[in-house]
């Protein structure tokens, strides 16, 4: 199977004059926006680089992202000044918060730099913006402090369990679980928290690391988070029975942790979030907070505020899009910073997607693949999670 993937190929913007796809009027700035199904713009997830150091087999299989797997040339991908450019036209219309993602966005060179960039940008509102990052860990150590410095607030760490045997199985490149916690803990002490750690389960694989995962982080004042295996992509061979859903991982802890469910702590929020309860049967934050994002069984579409925009300048309005549109034509020529906004905006507005919900409604049995008219879906390494 060495099958070369193409990501998908997007659909031009540059030369295709927005009024074609908005009125002139239909936006203004100061005005609110909002797509079809009536949800704003709130959150941008920029992917910075399409590479990676991790063969994760649910995200980037080794047998497809081998040696012969064609990635970005360096001259195709966003430089650091458009970055900023774009995500100053995303805050205009509404944008609050930034997250850096990939591929390992610790991989992409003097990363700080940018940051410092988007650290000097100002919400709406004036307010600072809300940037953060997810990252394998593999490369935290060592940064965790110049990353802070330069203005980064806080980060996700990923880890699929504390087995070394099970996480070397699961990341594919023999990287051993005790450089993770090593990333974990230097981004605790430069202050870059509330961190979260999310773990990927999937049934048959690592279940078994779902209670260990949950004591070891619990009273350490990091959230974890676990994710229901998904259909992202289209290398992963994804199969509803190696879903672990959420609704059962939740049973498995309560066996053991009196857990009581949390308040939102913001509109779109991925994660159900549950806190701990002490042995006198109140919430005790100090234990921490466990979160579920059940992207395969329970949608949250409804108040999806999220878009993405690859490392080279495509936007994508769903994590499971199987077409983007190509903004660099409009960063690059850099004349008319509005024209940008408008486009953006233009896409915005006529926003429909919900994958989820409209899987959720469609009951999979366990030998089910992902749905086939999604079969051409972006990958995650490609898109940012
Ligand atoms: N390399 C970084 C990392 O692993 O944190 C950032 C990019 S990665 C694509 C972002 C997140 O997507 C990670 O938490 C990863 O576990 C998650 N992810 C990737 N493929 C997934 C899948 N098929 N189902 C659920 N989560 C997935
Ligand atoms: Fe790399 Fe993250 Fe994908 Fe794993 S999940 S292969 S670490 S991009
Ligand atoms: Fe948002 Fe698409 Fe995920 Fe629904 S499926 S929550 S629209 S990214």
């Amino acid at each position: 199977m060495s099958e070369r993937v193409i990501p998908i190929i997007s659909q031009p913007l540059g030369n295709l004059p927005v009024p074609e796809i908005l009125p002139a009027d239909a936006w203004q700035s100061g005005q609110a926006l909002r797509d079809q199904r009536n949800r704003p713009l709130r959150d941008l997830r920029i992917s910075v680089t399409d590479r990676c150091n991790f063969r994760c087999s649910y995200c980037m299989p080794k047998e497809i992202f081998n040696n012969d797997y064609v990635y970005l040339p360096h001259s195709a991908l966003l430089s650091f000044e458009e970055i900023t450019r774009t995500a100053q036209s995303f805050i205009e219309l509404g944008v609050e918060k930034i997250r850096l993602t990939g591929g390992e966005p610790l991989l992409r060179k003097n990363l700080e730099i940018l940051i410092g960039q988007l650290a000097a940008l100002k919400t709406l509102d004036g307010h600072p913006l809300d940037i953060t990052l997810t990252t394998n860990g593999s490369l935290l150590a060592r940064k965790a402090q110049a990353l802070k410095d330069a203005g980064l607030k806080r980060v996700t760490v990923s880890l699929d369990g504390l087995d070394d045997t099970i996480f070397k199985r699961m990341n594919d490149v023999d990287f051993p679980v005790s450089d993770v916690l090593e990333g974990i803990e230097a981004a605790k002490a430069a202050g870059l928290g509330p961190i979260k750690v999310n773990m990927v389960v999937k049934r048959g694989t690592n279940e078994q690391e779902i209670l260990p995962m949950a004591r070891y982080f619990k009273g350490k004042g990091i959230a974890l988070r676990f994710i229901e295996y998904m259909d992202v992509g289209a290398t992963n061979g994804w199969r509803m029975n190696e879903v672990m859903p959420s609704s059962d991982i939740l049973k498995l802890l309560q066996a053991e942790m009196s857990l009581m469910p949390l308040k939102a702590s913001q509109a779109g929020e991925t994660a159900e979030r549950w806190g701990y309860l002490n042995e006198h049967g109140k919430h005790e934050e100090a234990l921490g907070e466990i979160g579920f994002i059940s992207s395969v069984t329970k949608a949250f579409c409804s108040d999806c505020n999220r878009a993405r925009l690859t490392t080279e300048g495509q936007l994508y309005l769903c994590l499971f899009a199987t077409q983007g549109y190509d903004l660099k034509p409009l960063v690059r020529s850099a004349t008319d910073p509005k024209a940008l906004t408008q486009a953006i905006a233009a896409i915005w507005a006529q926003r429909d997607d919900r994958y989820s919900e409209l899987r959720v409604s469609e009951p999979m049995t366990d030998n089910d693949a992902a749905p086939s008219s999604t079969k051409r879906k972006v990958e995650m390494s490609y898109i940012g999670g």
